[in-house]
């Protein structure tokens, strides 16, 4: 008989959770390779090897878990606390509280560089600066060495971050990347060189990480043999999910903390690999097993729990048109008459409007907004449909577009504690002083040299003159730094906010509601122990924007959850729409180039297909806007069904046109008219 927590798991899912644990003696500890295809159960499978680790007395201090999101970290410690109560009852609670070590692959990056901070030459009080921050900076550097203002065209700081992301990600030559990935800027290498010199520089100096540094300096800490084992012996059992999508330097860590394998556990799906922008290579999973002597041990799953039959024969579909595949098709028992809906609408408009009226019946029927969700490629292509929402009073949440912090005054707040913390971040400078009237960039950036050249910055900072024209602000402004330094936290953001709220008011018409969301974000702080705590996080994993802009959503609210594919990662809902499924959309414009981005781009179809349990929607508008994505500009384009559903894949579909054409006979209204009444009465249930 099996132990109550394992009951509901099929023999291979065991096998795999019980790998080298307990009375499983002949395995204890060896590598072990999870490999599976979607909804096969495999982030259930790591949940309750987790769970079976802690039931089995490990330590959960002990245990590195790692996620590809803080949404499936806490989603997965909440499983692993589920499953144990089956066995140790009202314990488990406390156990799984122990289990810190759940996070992303940043996330615990940071933390582990914070407490070694001083074995490689960095100062623990370092910031972070999100993607955002980090092509401010390319810019300042661009500026500074007069690329800017080249001749030809050089290219924008998006671009530099992005070479630079990918040459350190992948530990390859800037100049093969150029060649491989960036052809047009290759002419640029000389330059580029010397500004990613200088980026660097100006990192060290200011004594900020950006995201690629969390992982090289983490690399570079296990890359001493001595750090290495100290590191990796603080954990007994590592396991990482998403394994498809790390890169070479996340992998190279792994086997640094890890050399024999020990206690590692990787699970992935190389159909589902769509981050190879970011270097992610499943190359990394394909050689997991081989890495080792004796090579790792490979388990895998067959079975999808997750979606009817007709779903997955679909999806199944999609991927077996790919050129490369490792994992085989999955079957599933869950048998339906539905097959998924290939509906042509005419336009982006009629696109959202089919949905939104999809959405609401499947809410007659007994759905919650919930269980709903609307994929789409990029993020942009969500914009008729947010409208559409919006005039519908619909609460939605987007995952992966807009975030909370992008708005301008929560940056500007943040700002300021950033600059608290670390006055020589020269991008949380800039932007901060900038808000006082009367200074421009060029004295800014002046002040800002200056201090940072001093031992105490902010000490040198209440010593320097105030700027001509800046009035009561220059000393209000550094009387709130010296506050802040004594205010303790949360209650530093207090003092950060009243400063800056009569800027506020001077520079937004719509003050009010911006002040409402900097209420909200103190109220986030309050939750994190300490400054340092709170910035690490929310940079690394920020709220993601609601309908209303009111900042994170209130958890008892039902909502529907709007989804780039990429978000969507590891998710599933009973009823799923995936919009724009034409050429130019999926696969993007962007990603035609060469034979491995059409792929990418496949899996990026089968992967928000094999998120719906229930029921599909595909739609494919004949007629979508291009927003100055083509040479042209803004434009109007005619549309075709995306290439990756050719005619021989539309067996699969039951395909539709809407709205419905009908003949309109006297005294009778058309479908179309029909169905607006019915939006029409349930507009009135909103409201
Ligand atoms: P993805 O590739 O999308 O990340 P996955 O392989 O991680 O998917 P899970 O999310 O773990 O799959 O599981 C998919 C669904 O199947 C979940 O709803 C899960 O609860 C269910 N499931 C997994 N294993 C079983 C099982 N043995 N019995 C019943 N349901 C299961
Ligand atoms: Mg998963």
């Amino acid at each position: 008989m099996n132990p109550a927590h394992l009951e509901t798991l099929n023999e291979r899912q065991r096998s795999a959770v019980v790998h080298g644990i307990g009375s499983d003696a002949e395995n204890v500890n060896r590598p072990l390779l999870i490999i599976a295809g979607a909804g096969s159960g495999k982030t259930n499978t790591l949940a309750h090897r987790v769970a079976h680790l802690i039931v089995n007395g490990v330590d959960p201090r002990r245990i590195l878990l790692m996620t590809f999101s803080r949404r499936a970290a806490s989603e997965m410690s909440r499983r692993v606390e589920r499953i144990c109560r089956k066995v140790l009852g009202n314990d488990a609670g406390v156990l799984t509280d122990a289990l810190t070590w759940a996070g992303t692959f940043h996330g615990i990056g940071a933390r582990i560089l914070r407490d070694y901070a001083y074995e490689i030459g960095l100062d623990p009080g370092f910031t972070i600066h999100d993607r955002e921050d980090s092509a401010d900076l390319m810019n300042l550097m661009r500026h500074d060495l007069g690329l800017s203002k080249m001749e030809s065209r050089f290219p924008t700081k998006g671009t530099c971050l992005a070479i630079y992301s990918r040459t350190v990600n992948s530990e390859t030559p800037l100049g093969e990347v150029l060649r491989q990935a960036y052809p047009w800027c290759a002419t640029w290498e000389k330059e580029l060189k010397a500004l990613f010199s200088a980026y660097v520089e100006a990192k060290q100096a200011q004594n900020v990480l950006d995201y690629d540094d969390l992982l090289l300096y983490w690399a570079q800490t296990v890359g001493d043999p001595e750090l290495a084992a100290e590191i990796g012996g603080r954990f007994d059992h590592v396991l990482v999910d998403e394994y498809q999508d790390t890169n070479r330097l996340q992998s190279s860590i792994l086997m640094a903390m890890k050399p024999g394998g020990c206690g590692l556990t990787v699970v992935g799906d190389d159909a589902q690999s769509i981050y190879s922008f970011r270097a992610a290579t499943i190359r990394n999973i394909l050689d997991f097993p081989a890495s080792f002597d004796p090579p790792a041990d490979i388990i895998t799953l067959d079975r999808n729990y997750r979606s009817t039959q007709p779903i997955l024969a679909a999806a199944n579909g999609v991927i077996d048109l790919a050129r490369e595949r490792f994992t085989k098709n999955l079957w599933t028992e869950r048998q339906s008459e539905d097959r998924p809906r290939l509906v042509t609408v005419r336009d982006e408009a009629e696109q959202a409007n089919y949905i939104v009226e999809q959405i609401l019946e499947n809410r007659e029927r007994g759905l919650t907004l919930k269980d709903q969700a609307v994929l789409f490629r990029t993020s942009s292509h969500s914009g008729p449909l947010e409208i559409e929402l919006t005039r519908r009073n619909i609460p939605f949440v987007k995952f992966g577009g807009l975030k909370f912090l992008d708005a301008a005054h929560v940056k500007d707040l943040l700002a300021a504690l950033r600059f608290a913390q670390n006055p020589r971040d020269k991008v949380a400078g800039f932007r901060l002083m900038q808000l006082l009237p009367g200074v421009g960039p060029q004295t800014a950036s002046k002040i800002l040299d200056a201090i940072a050249a001093d031992p105490h910055p902010l000490a040198a900072l209440a010593e320097i003159p105030p700027p001509p024209r800046t009035g009561d602000d220059w000393g209000k402004f550094v009387d709130m730094l010296s506050e802040m330094g004594r205010g303790g936290w949360p209650g530093e953001i207090e003092i950060a906010r009243l400063w800056y709220e009569p800027h506020l008011d001077r520079l937004h018409d719509d003050a009010e509601t911006r002040k409402a969301d900097l209420l909200q974000l103190g109220q986030i702080a309050s939750g994190y122990g300490s400054r340092e705590r709170f910035l690490t996080e929310l940079t690394l994993d920020p709220p993601d924007a609601t309908s209303d802009q009111a900042g994170v959503p209130l958890l008892d609210e039902d909502y529907l959850i709007l989804s780039t594919i990429h978000s969507a990662k590891g998710q599933e809902w009973k009823s799923v729409f995936m919009l724009n499924c034409v050429d130019g959309c999926i696969p993007s414009d962007l990603s035609v180039g060469t034979t491995a981005e059409i792929e990418e781009e496949r899996r990026l179809l089968y992967v928000a297909m094999t998120r719906a349990k229930d029921s599909l929607h595909l739609t494919v508008p004949q007629r979508f806007f291009t927003y100055g994505q083509n040479a042209q500009g803004d434009r109007h384009v005619y549309a075709a069904r995306t290439r990756f559903i050719p005619a021989t894949l539309l067996q699969f579909f039951e395909t539709a046109t809407w709205p419905v054409a009908q003949p309109s006979a006297p005294g009778t209204r058309d479908a179309r008219q029909i169905r607006l009444d019915v939006g029409a009465r349930m507009r009135g249930m909103w409201n």
